[in-house]
């Protein structure tokens, strides 16, 4: 058995590879969406400035005065590409009705519409925001998982089985709460959003009342957008730091190994709280960051690692399934020829779902989503099948694998477009995804149309007619 220090040693590097994801994350996305978002403002500030004054200061009473006719048209064009925008970039359902509410506004101040695009600005800034943390987070939890469980199989010796990460428990985990205020990630970025909205617009009616320059007005704005950009990377590094120890422990816990030490060797010089924990061992079911589990505070670099008292993990998980011998892992084993042996055969497409069939021999819908077209995510939950509701009423469905990988697309219509689709009774058309393993990675893409088969038929009967009711009634 290996040494307590071995495992901690380990477990130190594999955390702080993890945390780096979460630091490259910051200098690269968080930096360039603030500054994009920074540079943004700063030309509707300009723009406004020019109109109302100019560089020398603007003047409180023409700021407050109502948009004129032309300047309200205007402004009511620009908050209906806001509105288009939003609906495929997902905007909070809050401000798409404050979009709509303006956007019917006959009268509206000045100030109120610089207000309004700034806020614009701020609700993409913190859409992708909550978009890329919950891609980073993803990314971390599987990468966390399969490298703890590959630094196991590497210290004992020998491989343990152990079911691979899906796409449907990450999800899980990403959506509860960990810490003590309920809240989750995305929570925090939206609370962050609205406090962030406030200051710019209380700074905005400031600088407006002042008469400010637009040198001055433009500073105050990036200095406020700089306190929130530290928070949100702040707040990047403690959900990485959260999520990495949730791999690990999960992974333990699938393993049987009942117990963890805390291993604070990162973090010793700089925080208090950790270099008390540094050591000690807990219970793998009472594991708890904030508690006795990092991270235990903000930039919390401390880690995990499997403590083996006189249990080991259980001889039976170190057994092929099919020979019933132990499976040895050699121990210069590299990561990605063990990854390649053991994960990937788990997470290669199958082409197969379970799909329930209902009792009238249709299929069991089991997501419906309202969007415009547009990519539709290529990995989802094992066995869905999504519902597309489209705005000219086309019913579409996406059909996972049991591995979550698209594997059949039917579209119940013709897209408006019958030339193009002289399929079935109105249109409906199926399409196969074709999976490519590139570089260790899958990418897949949606084969050629064809026609449905007898089966298909059976599973979206109901869909087919009523897409032949709707074709009619269009007629
Ligand atoms: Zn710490
Ligand atoms: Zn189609």
């Amino acid at each position: 058995m290996k040494s307590s220090e071995y495992w901690q040693r380990r477990f130190d590097e594999l955390e702080a590879a993890l945390l780096r994801k979460g630091e490259r994350y910051n200098a690269s996305e968080v930096e360039r969406q603030f500054k994009m978002a920074m540079a943004a403002i700063e030309k509707e500030i300009s723009y406004w400035y020019q109109r109302l004054g100019s560089n020398n200061g603007v003047s409180a009473a023409e700021a407050r005065r109502l948009l004129s006719a032309d300047e309200l048209r205007e402004f009511h064009w620009t908050v209906e590409e806001y509105i288009k925008y939003g609906r495929t970039a997902g905007f909070t359902d809050k401000w798409m009705k404050q979009l709509e509410n303006a956007s019917a506004k006959a009268h509206i101040s000045r100030l109120d519409a610089i207000k309004l695009q700034i806020q614009q600005q701020i609700e993409v800034l913190y859409g992708n925001q909550v978009d890329g943390l919950d891609r980073l987070m993803r990314d971390i939890y599987t990468e966390g998982y399969n490298r703890s469980a590959y630094t196991i199989d590497k210290g004992m010796g020998v491989h343990y089985n152990l079911a691979s990460t899906d796409s449907g428990r990450i999800d899980t985990i990403i959506n509860q709460p960990w810490a003590g205020d309920g809240k989750i990630f995305s929570d925090r970025l939206w609370r962050d959003k609205d406090k962030l909205v406030n200051t710019l617009q209380q700074e905005m009616t400031q600088a407006v009342t002042r008469g400010d320059k637009l040198g001055d007005a433009v500073k105050k704005i990036a200095s406020r957008m700089n306190v929130a950009k530290s928070s949100a990377a702040r707040l990047v590094m403690t959900e990485s730091a959260f999520i990495s120890g949730r791999s690990q422990r999960d992974c333990f816990k699938g393993l049987g190994v009942n117990k963890y030490e805390y291993v604070a060797t990162l973090d010793r010089k700089t925080s208090e709280i950790c270099q008390e924990m540094d050591g000690k061992v807990f219970d793998i079911d009472d594991y708890k960051p904030g508690t006795n589990a990092p991270p235990m505070h903000c930039w919390c670099r401390s880690c995990i690692a499997p403590y083996f008292d006189d249990e080991e993990i259980s001889e039976r998980a170190a057994r092929d399934p099919k020979t019933g011998k132990t499976v040895r892992v050699p121990g210069e084993m590299k990561y990605d020829s063990w990854y390649n042996k053991y994960v990937e055969p788990t997470t290669r497409p199958t082409g197969k779902g379970n799909w329930e069939i209902g009792s009238d021999g249709n299929i069991v819908v089991t997501e419906v989503v309202s969007s415009s077209y547009g990519k539709a995510p290529a990995r989802g939950i094992p066995n869905a099948v999504v519902q597309h509701n489209r705005k000219n009423g086309q019913h579409d469905f996406d059909l996972y694998d049991g591995n979550g990988f698209m594997t059949l697309q039917v579209h119940c219509g013709n897209h408006g477009n019958p030339k193009h689709h002289e399929y079935g009774i109105c249109g409906e058309h199926a399409a196969d995804w074709i999976w490519i393993l590139e570089n260790g990675k899958w990418t897949g893409h949606p084969g050629i149309d064809r026609e449905l088969t007898d089966e298909e038929r059976r599973w979206f009967d109901a869909e087919i007619k009523r897409a032949v009711k709707h074709s009619r009634a269009k007629k």
